[in-house]
């Protein structure tokens, strides 16, 4: 058999085979995951005005036990009409402008209004005290969000506020799910002999979704070179990222390495030294990236964020890395030979814990999974307290 790529190398060619998509403006309402394609610069300040902290009372700062006049009002949206002077204080909200003439609020709480139209002030201020400036959060013409990163509700709020109305997100990727497999039938249908449910359509739609992408199409085929190669003429043609499960091995009824090569798509790699997911092929035709991933449901899942993700992610010009830590193993785990075992973890007491039976079958390992803990092949177990690195989810 030929030499297995390791998985770090196979992650590279895959990232190697990805061009940027182009840009697009998103309404800031539509651009939550979606990934930045330019910085964005404050257009304003924000605050754009000086404005109170507190609701209270706008003066000149000074000492306590000053009486001082009520001159007029300053609400959030509707700012005083009248300065501050010497001897005279605004009534004012929190967010309200401050009025000219005023460097500092006292707050309600340190007040007392006998009703003669006055105001008592019970303790000190000091300049600026309660005041926010304008530009205190964004100054106009300073950058607040970079290129390449991933659009989150802060993100959002932060573009409002430097006056932004949309923003330039990289455009979704276009991507096929092309499950293959006479055994299998809808979720939800009666099953006759050696049927099965088709989880893997529904599994890696969500990822890639979950990823950023627009997933375009979800296509069952059967087992035949002809059926799967007419399926991946169809949907090629019009997207960006094509993701095949099953019959990617090398059993008589396997033709997806067949119906690639036929419809030209070019083999960069098939088989990582990986564990779930040793018959990974991938391959590129144009621009179009083409994933062929182990039927298993596990080992779907798993070459999926391994390889898939990231492409997603470098196709949207986001950091394709998954976050990744190192914690001691809660546990004894056996290795394997001349293959790298990704083993799903939950994090809790300072360490990895398996998420139980760890089969490529056995969907249920991937539940409340935080992460993918990488075994290093070998033979024996790695014993618990055993330093191990988590790729998180
Ligand atoms: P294959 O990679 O086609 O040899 O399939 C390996 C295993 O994964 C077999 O047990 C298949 O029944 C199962 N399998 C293949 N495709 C799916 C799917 N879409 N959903 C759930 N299980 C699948
Ligand atoms: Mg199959």
């Amino acid at each position: 058999m030929s030499a297995l790529l390791d998985v770090q190398t196979a992650r590279s060619r895959v990232l190697a085979a990805v061009r940027v998509l182009s840009p697009e403006d998103v309404p800031l309402a539509d651009c939550l995951g979606r990934v930045l394609a330019a910085d964005v610069r404050a257009a304003g300040d924000s605050p754009p005005f000086t404005n109170s902290a507190m609701d209270g009372f706008a003066v000149r700062s000074g000492p306590a036990g000053r009486t001082l006049r009520i001159v007029g009002e300053s609400r959030a949206g509707a700012p005083a009409d009248t300065a501050v002077a010497e001897g005279t204080a605004v009534r004012i909200s929190t967010g309200a402008m401050l009025p000219a003439g005023a460097d500092a609020v006292i707050m309600v709480e340190r007040t007392v209004e006998p009703g003669d139209g006055t105001v008592r002030v019970d303790a000190p201020t000091a300049p600026s005290q309660n005041v926010r400036g304008a530009g205190e959060d964004m100054r106009a013409g300073t950058t607040v969000l970079t290129a390449g990163m991933p659009v989150d509700a802060a993100a959002i709020g932060i573009a409002a506020g430097a006056h932004a109305a949309a923003l330039a997100c990289a455009r979704r990727p276009r991507v096929a799910i092309l499950s293959t497999g006479d055994e299998l039938v809808p979720p939800g249908a009666p099953l006759g002999p050696g049927q099965i449910h088709n989880s893997n359509a529904l599994t890696l739609a969500a990822l890639a979704t979950t990823a950023g992408a627009d997933v375009v199409a979800r296509v069952h085929v059967t087992d035949t070179a002809e059926a799967t190669r007419d399926a991946i003429a169809a949907v090629l043609q019009d997207v960006d990222v094509l993701v095949l499960s099953g019959g990617v091995s090398v059993g008589p009824h396997d033709h997806v390495k067949g119906a690639l090569e036929a419809s030209g798509v070019r083999e960069d790699f098939w088989r990582v030294a990986l564990r779930p997911g040793k018959p990974t092929w991938f391959g590129t035709r144009g621009d179009a990236l083409v994933f062929g991933l182990p039927g298993n449901p596990v080992s779907a899942m798993v070459t999926f964020l391994l390889f898939v993700r990231p492409a997603l992610r470098a196709l949207q010009g986001a950091d394709p890395a998954a976050r990744r830590i190192a914690v001691a193993l809660l546990e004894d785990v056996p290795r394997t030979e001349g293959r790298d075992e990704l083993v799903r973890v939950t994090l809790a007491d300072g360490g990895a814990t398996l998420t139980g039976p760890q089969g490529s079958h056995v969907l249920t390992s991937m539940r409340g999974a935080d992460g993918l803990a990488r075994i290093p092949a070998g033979t024996g177990d790695l014993v618990r307290g055993t330093e191990v690195e988590v790729e998180l989810l």
